[in-house]
């Protein structure tokens, strides 16, 4: 019998896994050594990094999707609909109703968004593609004089998205002429940006704002909306209140009810796998992506973002791939990587091992922006 592996979602994490599986495999046409279905939702696979440039009219919706079924070659096949349970022992999946049994179970469902806590009627929520393009159509038509970004909560996913979009939104007023007029607000819970990385990073990310002269918010805690106005709690104590404007906001983020149910969260709300080779609990159950949460050296919870999600996927595939072939898993994961804040022109490429508090450094020009254009299309290109 071929061995089965059953991967969870059809995200970034899911289809690199699948991908990565079927390279290492040995998977080629006509001869498929492994099964690989992947289980997904949605007809369409969303490359999210792009919804910043959405919300500035850099993108269309039809440029950030691609056809799921366009991965079915090689032995990986697509399963759509919802997954309605996972049971990690018996490493079965549930969807549609029927149950399929795999040898290993690779979960990549990301983050959901609970939408019941979203009270801000008037906001966009950019984290969706409707939120995203819902901002751009209201941005073109804009005449008021004041735009803000909202982190609603921690953690959120992408840990720059919100300082990209307050950029990317600076560099379309200046283009448009309308940046005198407008002020540009970003409130956050957080201390600092990234705070899982060096300080000389949070303070080059807070400079690029000061540049922009984009108004930086730290230590906002969202509390409600009140009106027309936003409540933060600033202090044990103390309240603040803004009126927003036009406003962007980032949802606030659970894990998938199927992975709780399944027994795979703690109590932190989120999968904690082996920080090494991201096994569950569960023998021959991995999880990668978003969904984890596990702390660095400084005791900050690392980033939740695609280019973790793809590294995470290439070390669970090599790992499974030699557990097929006989052999002992030799690959673990570590938190390193690059990660690029665009700013329209030119954008700032941080890199290092993020696990580590100060081992990081950054680059800056109009290189890194086409680094960063290039990077979507090589995932396209490579995938579909
Ligand atoms: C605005 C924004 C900007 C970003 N910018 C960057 C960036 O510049 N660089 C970077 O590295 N990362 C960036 N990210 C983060 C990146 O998109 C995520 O980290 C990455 O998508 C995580 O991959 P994943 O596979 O864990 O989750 P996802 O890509 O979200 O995939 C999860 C999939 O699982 C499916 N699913 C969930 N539950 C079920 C179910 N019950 N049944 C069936 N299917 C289900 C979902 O439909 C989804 O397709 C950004 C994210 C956003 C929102």
């Amino acid at each position: 019998m071929k061995p089965t592996i059953l991967v969870l979602g059809g995200g970034i994490g899911g289809v690199h896994a699948a991908k990565q599986l079927s390279r290492e495999i040995g998977n080629e046409d006509g001869i498929n050594l492994a099964r690989i279905l992947v289980f997904e939702r949605k007809k369409q696979s969303l490359y999210a990094p792009s919804l910043t440039w959405l919300m500035v009219g850099k993108r269309e919706q039809n440029e950030i999707y691609k056809e799921l079924s366009k991965i079915e070659y090689n032995g990986i096949e697509v399963i759509e609909g919802e997954i309605e349970k996972i049971d990690p022992k018996a490493k079965t999946v549930t969807s549609n109703g029927k149950t399929c049994e795999g040898d290993y179970i690779i979960a990549s469902l990301g983050v959901s968004q609970n939408n019941s806590a979203n009270l801000i009627s008037e906001g966009h929520n950019f984290y969706t593609v409707d939120g995203a393009e819902s901002f751009h159509n209201e941005l073109r038509s804009f005449t008021g004089n004041r735009i803000s970004i909202l982190v609603s909560s921690l953690p959120y996913k992408s840990p720059v998205a919100p300082y990209e979009a307050a950029m990317l939104i600076d560099n379309y007023l200046r283009e448009n002429d309308k940046r005198q007029e407008v002020e540009i607000h970003l409130y956050t819970p957080e201390v600092k940006p990234m705070p899982f990385a060096n300080s000389e990073i949070s303070s080059h990310v807070v400079k690029l704002m000061q540049e922009k002269d984009i108004y930086y918010h730290p230590s906002h805690q969202f509390v409600k909306e009140k009106q027309d106005k936003i409540e933060f709690r600033t202090g044990s104590d103390d309240t603040f209140t803004a009126n927003p404007g036009l406003l962007a906001y980032t949802p606030e983020h659970i894990a998938p009810a199927v992975l709780s149910e399944a027994g795979l969260t703690e109590d932190s709300g989120w999968v904690e796998p082996n920080p090494d080779t991201l096994e569950t609990k569960f023998d021959n159950v991995y999880v990668i992506g978003d969904v984890i949460e596990l702390s660095g050296e400084k005791n900050q919870p690392m980033p939740k973002a695609g280019i973790f999600a793809q590294h995470q996927a290439e070390v669970v595939a090599h790992n499974i791939a030699r557990k097929i072939s006989g052999k002992s898993p030799d690959r673990t994961f570590k938190y390193k990587g690059s990660y690029i804040l665009d700013s329209g022109n030119r954008a700032d490429k941080i890199s290092g091992d993020f696990e580590k508090g100060g081992n990081q450094s950054s680059k800056s020009g109009a290189l890194r922006h086409w680094e960063k254009v290039i990077s979507e299309k090589a995932w396209f290109l490579n995938n579909f």
